[in-house]
This record gives structure tokens, sequence and C-alpha cells, in this order.
């Protein structure tokens, strides 16, 4: 499918930290089935409260046609992420 084509593209694009292959399966709504997928670490940044902090972002690839799956645990992970970046700037300013 030319659809699936774009979206590989884009993702080869978006130049990652890192790539990992997974052990896990999540669920791919293009497949319509559970997925190995693959994580893809990238440089993200966000502005909050006219604060800007920057962390890396986890985002998962379905394996098959690779399209982007929605997996909890990661983003809890990204706020997770997130969150301690805006501490560490908050720490930062008190000093
Ligand atoms: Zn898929």
């Amino acid at each position: 499918m030319k659809g699936t084509e774009t979206v590989k593209k884009e993702i080869d694009y978006m130049e990652p930290i890192s790539i990992a292959n997974n052990s896990k399966k999540a669920f791919c709504e293009e497949c319509r089935e559970y997925k190995p997928y693959i994580v893809k670490v990238i440089k993200r940044s966000k502005e909050n409260d006219h604060k800007k902090v920057n962390f890396n972002e986890k985002l998962s690839y379905c394996s098959y046609c690779g399209c982007e799956i929605f997996v909890s645990e990661l983003r809890d992970e990204n706020l997770s992420e997130m969150n301690s970046a805006f501490i560490a700037l908050k720490e930062k300013e008190r000093d």
C-alpha cells in the first residue's frame, strides 16, 4: 500500500537517537493484530509556563507495517521523562 510506504519514509527521516527491537507486542490498528514493535528514541522539546525543556521521547512503531503504535507503558515513561526535566529545571533556577 502507498500510504504505508509514506509512513515508513517519514519515520526514516526522523533521525532517532536509538532504535531498538523489542520482544514485546502491542496492538497495531493497521494490522488489527498484536505485533512486535520497534522503539525509536527522539529528542523532544516541550514548553510549559514559558519554560522549555528537552527530553528523550520514546515512540513505538509496528515492525510489520511501520505504523505508530500506542504503548501505554511508553507513554508513562515519556511523561515521567518530561516531568523530571521540568523538575530539574526548577531546581536549577532555585540555585
Ligand atoms: Zn502493523
